[in-house]
C-alpha cells in the first residue's frame, strides 16, 4: 500500500490495484470546496490516472460528513464580491472540468458516500460511475443552491436529469429538498445502500466486476441515449416544462431567477451532448451570480442566517444555559405553541393556566400535533409519549419551582401581566428568568411589576409557534446583559432564530410589518382599485397582499391597537391613514376581516372575493398608478421604517434586521430582507425614489438622514 501528501486536502491511498481519494480537509471539521481542495483534488486525480498499477478509483472522506458545498470564503465572493462577468467566465467551471475529466478518465470511478453530500459534494458523486450511500439515517443528499438563488454549477442540472428522468429530477433540482440515502437509492441518485462498515469493502466488490468507466450520455458520442423517461423532446416532458414554467411565473411573479435559469438548463442542456450542456449550465450560473437578487439572497439566508443563527450578538461572558425547566403562564393559542416547541427539544415544561381544565387543554395541543406525525410516520408512539411526559399542565405556581426561564403568555392587558409577574416571583429562585410573550406592551413598563427587573425580557414569539423560526427578544432598560444572552440560549435551544431589539413601541417585526398593511389601506383611500392593490402587493413577493392580510390578522385588533396608540401617545402617535378605513369598517360595517367573514374581502367557505362595497366607500380615481409604482410604495415604505430602526439602534446589526424582516413576516425573500434590498437599488437611487414619492405621499417616504449619507458617500449596509 502507498500513501502520499498527508498535508494535502485529498490524500491518496493505492492497494491492489485501487486508488482510494480520500477527502481530509486539515484544520476543518467539513471538506469544502475551495481553491485549494479543487487543485488537490485535480492533482490527486491526475496522479491517478496516470498511474498504470490503478485499475479503479474509489472517492470518500474522513470526516463526518462527505463533502459539503462551497467554502465560507468563496460564498462570500459570490454574495458580495465584484460582479466581472469577464473575470467570472474565467474563474467558474474549475470543478466542472475536474469532475469531467474523473468522467473521462477510463477508470472506474466509485462514490463511497459514508455521509451527508450536500450541492457540489453531491455533483461530485453524481460525476463518478458509480455511488454506494451508508444506511445511516443522519446522512442527507440534496442540491440545495435553488434556496440561495443559485443553481447546481458543477453539473447537477445536466447529470441529474440524465441519470433519473426529468420530473424525478425536479424536486431535487427546483425545490432544494434533501433526501435520505434509501429514498435515493428508490429514486435512482445512488446504486446501493450498505451499513457504514461495510462501505469501502463495497465499493472494492464494484471495482472487481471489472465495470465500465463510461457513462451512457458518453457511449457512442451519446448517439442513441435516451433520457429515462423520455428526453425533452418528448411530449409529456416538453409539456411539463411548459406548464412549469406558466405555474412557476404565476407562483414567484419572476421574482426568483434561479428556478428559471434551472429550468432552462434543464431544457436546453439535455437537447445537446453533455459537454455543451456544461457549458449551458456554466452560462445560467454566471447569470445568476451576475444577479443582484442571487447575491443577496446568498447574503441574508445563508452568511447573515448562519451569523444570527450562532449568536453572534449574544453578550460575552455569560455562562451557556442550558435549559432543564421551562415555565409557560397561560397555555392558549401561543403558550400551547411554545410549551410543544419548547418539549420537543428535550425540556420540561410546566404550562399553567388559571385552571387545571385550560392547562389540560393546552398540552392536549400538544397531543393533536404529536399525533398527526405519528401518523405520517414523522416519530413513534414512544417518542410522542416521551414530549409529551414532559409536560406537566397544573394551576398551582409551586411548580414552577426549578424553572430557570418562564414564559408569560397570558392575556395581553397589563394589570394580568403584572399579576402572574409577581406570582411567578413569588415562586420561583431569584436567578429565573421572565419573558413576556406580549405584542405590543412596552417591556420596561411590564418590568414595573417586577422585584427583579434585570431578570426580566420580552420573549416575542409568532404565530403558529411550532412553525415560525423567529423569536423577537426585546430588551427592557434594565433588562441585564446575563438575562438577554441567557435568553438567546433559551432560544437556540428549542431550534428557533433570535433577534435582538432594544423596547420601544411595536418592537421591530411589529412596526415595520404594519406599514405594508398601511400604506395598502392608504393606496385604498387615494381611489386606487383593490384589485390593483392586491396584485401589485402579490407580485412584490410578500406572502399575502395587503388588504387580505389585514382581513387576516383581523380588523378589528388593528382598529383597537390603534386606538390604544393614539390614546397612550396623543398627538405625538405618528399619522395612521388607515384608522378612519378601520373605523369605517370595523365600526360602521361591522366588517372584523376574515373572523367574522367580512372584511376588505367577503369570505365563503374557502373562496374570497373583494368586497363590492369598497368602491362605494373609496371610488376609483379616474387615472390609476401603474403597477410597478404601487409595488414601490409597498416595499419601500418596509425598508425605510426597518432603516429608521436600524438607524435609531434598536436592533443592532442590519443581519438581524434582514433575518428578522425574512423569518419573522415574510419580507419578499428575494430581496434578502428590507436592508439588502436598498443595497441592491444603491443608496443614491433609493434616495431619488423616496424623495419622489415623498413629494407626492408624504413623510414617510422621507429618506432618512443615514441614508442621505450613504447616497453621498456610495456606502452600503454589506460589504465584503
Ligand atoms: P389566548 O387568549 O389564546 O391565551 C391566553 C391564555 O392565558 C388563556 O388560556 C387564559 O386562560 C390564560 N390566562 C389568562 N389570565 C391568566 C392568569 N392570570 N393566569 C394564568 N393564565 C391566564 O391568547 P394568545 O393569543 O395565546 O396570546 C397570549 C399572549 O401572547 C398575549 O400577550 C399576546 O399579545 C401575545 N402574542 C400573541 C400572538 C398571536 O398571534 N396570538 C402572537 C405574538 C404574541
Amino acid at each position: 500500500m502507498s500513501e502520499q501528501n498527508t498535508d494535502k486536502c485529498v490524500r491518496v491511498e493505492v492497494s491492489d490495484g485501487v486508488a482510494t481519494l480520500i477527502w481530509d480537509m486539515p484544520g476543518r471539521a467539513q471538506n469544502v470546496f475551495n481553491r485549494a481542495s479543487i487543485t488537490d483534488f485535480d492533482a490527486a486525480l491526475d496522479a491517478v490516472l496516470a498511474d498504470e498499477a490503478v485499475t479503479g478509483i474509489i472517492v470518500t472522506s474522513a470526516k463526518k460528513d462527505f463533502i459539503a458545498g462551497a467554502d465560507l470564503e468563496s460564498v462570500k465572493q459570490m454574495a458580495l464580491g465584484p460582479k466581472d462577468p469577464v473575470a467570472l467566465n474565467e474563474s467558474v467551471g474549475a470543478l466542472t472540468n475536474v469532475l469531467r475529466k474523473l468522467e473521462v478518465g477510463g477508470k472506474p470511478v466509485v462514490a463511497a458516500i459514508n455521509g451527508t453530500a450536500m450541492g457540489g459534494g453531491l455533483e461530485l458523486a453524481l460525476a463518478c460511475h458509480h455511488r454506494i450511500a451508508t444506511d445511516e439515517s443522519r446522512v442527507k443528499l440534496g442540491l440545495p443552491e435553488v434556496s440561495l438563488g443559485l443553481l447546481p454549477g458543477a453539473g447537477g442540472t445536466q447529470r441529474l436529469p440524465r441519470m433519473i428522468g426529468v420530473k424525478p429530477s425536479l424536486p431535487w433540482l427546483m425545490e432544494g429538498k434533501r433526501f435520505g440515502t434509501q429514498e435515493s437509492l428508490a429514486m435512482g441518485v445512488v446504486d446501493a445502500v450498505v451499513p457504514a462498515e461495510g462501505l469501502l469493502d463495497a465499493a472494492r466488490a464494484w471495482l472487481a466486476t471489472g465495470p465500465a468507466a463510461e457513462r451512457a450520455w458518453d457511449k457512442n458520442r451519446g448517439r442513441g441515449f435516451v433520457v429515462p423517461g423520455g428526453g425533452i423532446e418528448e411530449k409529456q416532458t416538453s409539456q411539463m416544462l411548459m406548464v412549469g414554467t406558466a405555474m412557476l411565473m404565476d407562483k414567484t411573479h419572476g421574482n426568483f431567477p434561479a428556478p428559471l435559469a434551472i429550468m432552462s438548463c434543464v431544457a436546453e442542456g439535455l437537447r445537446v451532448s453533455l459537454d455543451e450542456g456544461l457549458q449551458i449550465e456554466k452560462r445560467y450560473f454566471i447569470s445568476l451570480l451576475l444577479d443582484p437578487r442571487s447575491g443577496a439572497m446568498v447574503n441574508t439566508l445563508f452568511l447573515s442566517m448562519q451569523k444570527v443563527g450562532k449568536l453572534a450578538g449574544r453578550p460575552a461572558g455569560v455562562d451557556k444555559l442550558v435549559p432543564t425547566k421551562i415555565g409557560v403562564i397561560g397555555a392558549g393559542l401561543m403558550g400551547a405553541g411554545i410549551a410543544y416547541s419548547t418539549a420537543k427539544s428535550g425540556i420540561d415544561v410546566v404550562l399553567l393556566d388559571l385552571d387545571q381544565a385550560r392547562a389540560d387543554t393546552g398540552k392536549a395541543y400538544s397531543a393533536s400535533r404529536l399525533a398527526k406525525s405519528v401518523k405520517k410516520g414523522r416519530r413513534t408512539q414512544a417518542q410522542m409519549d416521551a414530549v409529551l411526559a414532559r409536560i406537566t399542565p397544573t394551576a398551582d405556581y409551586a411548580d414552577l419551582d426549578g424553572c430557570e426561564l418562564i414564559v408569560e403568555a397570558v392575556f395581553e392587558n397589563r394589570d394580568i401581566k403584572a399579576t402572574v409577574t409577581r406570582s411567578i416571583e413569588a415562586a420561583v429562585s431569584g436567578a429565573a428568568i421572565v419573558g413576556s410573550n406580549t405584542s405590543t406592551l412596552p417591556i420596561t413598563g411590564l418590568a414595573q411589576a417586577s422585584s427583579r427587573p434585570a431578570n426580566f425580557i420580552g420573549l416575542h414569539f409568532f404565530s403558529p409557534v411550532e412553525r415560525m423560526p423567529l423569536v423577537e427578544i426585546i430588551t427592557g432598560e434594565q433588562t441585564s446583559a446575563e438575562t438577554l444572552a441567557k435568553s438567546m440560549d433559551y432560544v437556540q435551544a428549542i431550534g428557533k432564530t433570535p433577534i435582538v431589539c432594544k423596547d420601544s413601541r411595536g418592537f421591530y417585526t411589529s412596526r415595520v410589518f404594519g406599514t405594508y398593511v398601511t400604506e395598502g389601506v392608504s393606496l385604498l383611500t387615494e381611489g386606487v382599485v383593490p384589485a390593483l392593490i392586491e396584485n401589485a402587493g402579490k407580485a412584490t413577493g410578500m406572502p399575502m397582499p395587503p388588504l387580505a392580510l389585514a382581513d387576516a390578522v383581523g380588523l378589528k385588533l388593528m382598529y383597537s391597537v390603534g386606538l390604544a396608540t393614539k390614546a397612550d401617545l396623543g398627538d405625538a402617535a405618528p399619522d395612521n391613514p388607515s384608522q378612519p378605513v378601520l373605523e369605517e369598517l370595523v365600526a360602521k360595517q361591522d366588517r372584523h376581516g376574515k373572523s367574522n367573514d367580512k372584511g376588505f374581502y367577503d369570505y365563503e367557505g374557502r373562496s374570497k372575493r373583494l368586497w363590492s362595497g369598497l368602491s362605494e366607500l373609496y371610488p376609483p380615481a379616474a387615472a390609476q398608478p401603474d403597477v410597478e409604482t404601487v409595488k414601490r410604495r409597498l416595499l419601500y415604505v418596509q425598508a425605510l421604517e426597518a432603516c429608521r430602526v436600524y438607524e435609531q439602534g434598536l436592533v443592532a446589526t442590519p443581519a438581524e434586521v434582514d433575518v428578522g424582516a425574512i423569518l419573522g413576516w415574510g419580507f419578499a425573500a428575494w430581496s434578502g430582507g428590507p436592508l439588502s434590498l436598498i443595497d441592491q437599488i444603491g443608496a443614491a437611487e433609493f434616495v431619488a425614489r423616496c424623495e419622489v414619492l415623498a413629494a407626492a405621499h408624504g413623510e414617510r417616504f422621507a429618506p432618512t438622514d443615514g441614508l442621505r449619507k450613504m447616497a453621498a458617500s456610495g456606502a452600503r449596509f454589506y460589504s465584503i
